[in-house]
């Protein structure tokens, strides 16, 4: 139970949704029995994202704008290492930046460096101001069966307009292809949510959901907008997503050759614990 008393498989993250169409039996056994970080490999550039979106939190959370690109790559850089290393140290490695820091090291932090250089370059320095910073977020989905949705967008920023935005920071390699499997439908539902309360009690009645790509820094055409007073037919749609999951009690396996949880050698305990503990046949 988490501390407001709604179970934790009522609890839903972005990645949950994402786990559960892809294969059922890994989102059983991440989101039920919550081996969230045993299966996480990381990679290289994986490792990359997260250090670019550590960096755009520290330049909102030190308010530094128009600062010099050296104090980017010097004091930046720095930090969000700092952050990595110690978290792991206190919780160990399952946990967030457990898979992280198998490839943080000078070689990803270059290429790191490298990719904000001209992230900086490209946009003369100019980064949207933060309106307001917190790392977790929340939403409850109130009906018959009270449900949460966890997480957090990189940043919440004022757009040029002056329509708030909410901000995903996004590293791919080649942003083309990225942004072809990019998820614009249930990610920017979920991320306006989860700000909604905080965005209406600020005073804002319209925000705007956009991805940003820091190997294609002028792009402006991934976004979606949103009135804050009609936000329950969103709500009424997740709720509805999430009964749909939580109803399901076959199992189904994606047998795929590169599922780390259909391939475990702990599988029959995993079936027989969610049989026991879940009812799951
Ligand atoms: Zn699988």
């Amino acid at each position: 139970m988490a501390k407001d008393n709604i179970p934790l498989e009522h609890c839903f993250s972005v990645s949950d949704f994402k786990n559960s169409e892809r294969c059922f039996f890994n989102f059983l056994v991440t989101h039920y029995l919550r081996q969230r970080y045993e299966f996480e490999e990381g990679s290289f550039n994986q490792t990359i994202g997260t250090i670019l979106d550590l960096v755009i939190k520290k330049v909102h959370a030190s308010k530094a704008y128009g600062e010099p690109l050296n104090y980017l790559l010097e004091m930046y850089f720095k930090a969000a290492e700092k952050d990595i290393r110690q978290e792991v140290e206190e919780k160990g490695v399952k946990s967030f930046y457990g898979s992280t820091i198998k490839f943080l090291n000078a070689d990803s932090l270059a290429k790191a460096r490298q990719v904000s250089e001209n992230y900086y370059l490209k946009r003369g320095g100019k980064f949207n101001r933060s309106v307001f910073f917190k790392r977790f977020w929340e939403c409850l989905l109130e009906g018959e069966r009270l449900f949460k949705l966890w997480g957090g967008p990189d940043a919440l920023e004022m757009g040029d307009d002056g329509v708030v935005e909410v901000v995903d920071y996004k590293y791919f390699e080649n942003a083309q292809k990225g942004k072809d499997n990019l998820d614009m439908d249930l990610m920017p539902k979920i991320y306006i949510l989860l700000c909604a309360a905080q965005l209406v009690e600020m005073g804002y009645d319209k925000t705007r959901f956009r991805v940003r790509f820091w190997t294609d820094p002028l792009d402006e055409s991934i976004y979606e907008e949103f009135d804050m007073f009609s936000l329950n037919n969103l709500k009424q749609y997740l709720r509805f997503k999430i009964e749909k999951i939580l109803s399901v009690k076959e199992f189904s396996f994606c047998e795929q050759s590169f599922c780390k949880v259909c391939n475990s050698g702990q599988r029959r305990d995993w079936i027989k614990q969610l049989q026991t503990q879940f009812k799951f046949r």
